[in-house]
C-alpha cells in the first residue's frame, strides 16, 4: 500500500498514512484527534489558506505573496506588491511634451551659440571685447641717458 500525506486543518499537523490507492483521495482520521484530514497532493497543495493568507506546509512562520515567499506580511500595499519584493521606485518618465519641450530648448541654444559666434556678441546682444595683440612698447635711449617708453 502507497503511503500519503495527510494534513489535519485542527492539530495544524502533518501525518503520513498507508492506505489503497483508489482511497487516497479520501480524508484520512487524524492520528491525535481522529477528525478527517484533507491529502496533501504534493504539487499544488504545497500551502493552505489559513487566517486568510496562504501559508505553507509545515508552517515555517513565512507568508506567501504572489507565489513568492516572505518573511512579513505586506501592510501597504503599492500596485499590489509585497515590500520585500517590490523593486526600487524609479523616476517617472518624461512625457512626450516635456521631452519636445527640452529638444526644442536644446535646438534654442545651439542657433543662440552659433548667432553669437558668428557676430561676436555675449548672450544679451553686446559685441564681445576684441582681444587686440598689444605691440611691445619700445625702449629708446635718449642721447640724455632716459629710457622712453614709446607705444
Ligand atoms: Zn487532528
Amino acid at each position: 500500500m502507497p503511503l500519503y500525506e495527510y494534513y489535519c486543518r485542527e492539530c495544524d499537523g502533518i501525518f503520513e498514512y498507508f492506505r489503497p490507492m483508489r482511497d487516497a483521495s479520501l480524508p484520512a482520521p487524524c492520528p491525535q484527534c481522529h477528525r478527517d484530514a484533507e491529502r496533501i497532493m504534493s504539487s499544488f497543495t504545497a500551502f493552505t489558506m489559513r487566517d486568510g493568507y496562504p501559508r505553507r506546509i509545515p508552517d515555517k512562520g513565512t507568508y506567501w505573496h504572489l507565489e513568492r515567499e516572505v518573511k512579513t506580511l505586506a501592510t501597504r500595499m503599492r500596485h499590489y506588491e509585497h515590500p520585500e519584493l517590490a523593486e526600487p521606485e524609479v523616476k517617472p518618465k518624461p512625457t512626450k511634451g516635456e521631452l519636445e519641450e527640452k529638444a526644442e530648448q536644446e535646438r534654442v541654444e545651439k542657433s543662440e551659440e552659433s548667432y553669437r559666434k558668428r557676430w561676436g556678441v555675449d548672450k544679451q546682444g553686446f559685441p564681445l571685447p576684441i582681444t587686440v595683440k598689444k605691440k611691445a612698447p619700445k625702449t629708446i635711449i635718449s642721447p640724455h641717458g632716459r629710457a622712453e617708453v614709446k607705444d
